[in-house]
């Protein structure tokens, strides 16, 4: 965290993943020591951390029988602060975030596992043979990216999701598809060329990869993007992309809305989370009729309960998930396809 810290404040960005929710983890020190405070009195962090609640020892003394010695004197130290600090570390760790948040370029995710090392040799070795790199959620670590998603949020009400797709010139393209979501494509080098066929009636709720004989009938219309240009691609729009030649890179920024299925299923989530639902339902041949006349009993009380629902803090809750979505605590991930 403090080379994250010393990163961010040289202008590097940085992105700190940790994989637990808070740093209250096992034990491990709660001694700062004065060369500790000394870098961070270089930082001029120092007056902030000393406004926090801490302890200081000026002297360690040891008791052997009556006789009382003192085993260390901090106070002719030559650092500023002439004694120890004494902080839980998940303390010291929360004081060290808050520092480096002030720098725009730092970033800590939390939640956020580390599973892997990317093997640079092996990466290059499958973009040579045809594979794609893909970036995953590159809004939260390019500002400028973030930006551009913040933007169609507000513009368009949805959860905007920004990925880059790298890939090398005789890549083998993506077969036709739809997806269950609004694409807005970037194309950021070389070209490729889309075809796009007429919107799927009912639009889908789950991505669907589709099968060319179907759509035999039907002539696309095929789009050349090029470096600079933006494609919209609706939710639902069965499309295939070719590469023609060039190595080719895009950031795909999709855009998801919750449906209203989405939204009423949390609210009545919120009731059954109750503990009092935990029990178990004994189901054997025959209880049938008890059964369902208990249910009748537990869907009206639940239909009573769903009418008292605060649909105030259920809207508020996803209005805050579709604006801020970076306060999610999504994975950055690079895969290669
Ligand atoms: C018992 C004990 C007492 C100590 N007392 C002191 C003391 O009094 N004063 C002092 O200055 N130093 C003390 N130390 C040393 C100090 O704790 C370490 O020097 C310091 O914590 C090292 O910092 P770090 O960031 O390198 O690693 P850590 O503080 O260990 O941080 C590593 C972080 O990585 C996270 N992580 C692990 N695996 C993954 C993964 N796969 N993906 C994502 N995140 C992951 C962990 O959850 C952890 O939060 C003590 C150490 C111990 C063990």
């Amino acid at each position: 965290m403090m080379l994250g810290l010393l990163l961010a404040r040289a202008g590097i960005a940085v992105v700190v993943l940790e994989k637990h929710a808070d740093f209250l983890r096992d034990f491990r020190g709660d001694t700062i020591h004065p060369s500790t405070l000394e870098v961070m009195y270089e930082l001029g962090i120092v007056d902030d951390f000393l406004r926090r609640p801490h302890q200081e020892v000026r002297q360690l003394k040891g008791q052997i029988g009556n006789q009382t010695i003192a085993v260390a004197d901090f106070t002719h130290l030559p650092t500023h602060c002439k004694f120890l600090g004494l902080m839980p570390q998940w303390d010291f760790l929360d004081f060290i975030v808050e520092q480096a948040r002030r720098y725009p370029s730092f970033n800590l995710k939390m939640q956020a596992e580390v599973t892997g090392l990317l093997d640079q040799r092996r990466l290059m070795e499958l973009f040579d043979d045809g594979s794609t790199i893909v970036l995953d959620s590159i809004h939260h670590w390019i500002p400028e990216v973030r930006e551009l998603c913040h933007g169609l949020q507000e513009e368009l009400g949805g959860t905007g999701r920004a990925t880059a797709f790298i890939t090398p010139p005789h890549e083998f393209g993506l077969e036709l598809h739809a997806d269950a979501y609004e694409i807005f494509v970037l194309q950021i080098a070389g070209s490729k060329e889309w075809s796009l066929y007429p919107r799927l009636d009912p639009i889908p709720r789950e991505g669907l990869n589709l099968d060319r004989a179907d759509f035999a009938d039907v002539a696309p219309d095929v789009v050349v993007l090029r470096e600079g240009d933006l494609l919209y691609v609706p939710w639902g729009t069965p499309h295939s992309v070719k590469p023609i030649g060039t190595l080719s890179a895009h950031v795909s920024i999709a855009v998801n809305f919750p449906t209203w299925a989405d939204i009423l299923s949390q609210a009545v989530e919120y009731l059954l989370a109750d503990e009092g639902l935990n029990g178990a339902a004994h189901l054997r041949p025959g209880t049938e009729p008890a059964l369902a006349a208990e249910l009748k009993a537990r869907l009206d009380d639940l239909a009573g309960q769903i009418s008292a629902i605060d649909a105030q803090e259920i809207a508020a809750q996803f209005v805050e998930y579709a604006t801020y979505p970076e306060r999610r605590q999504a994975n950055t991930t690079l895969t290669c396809h």
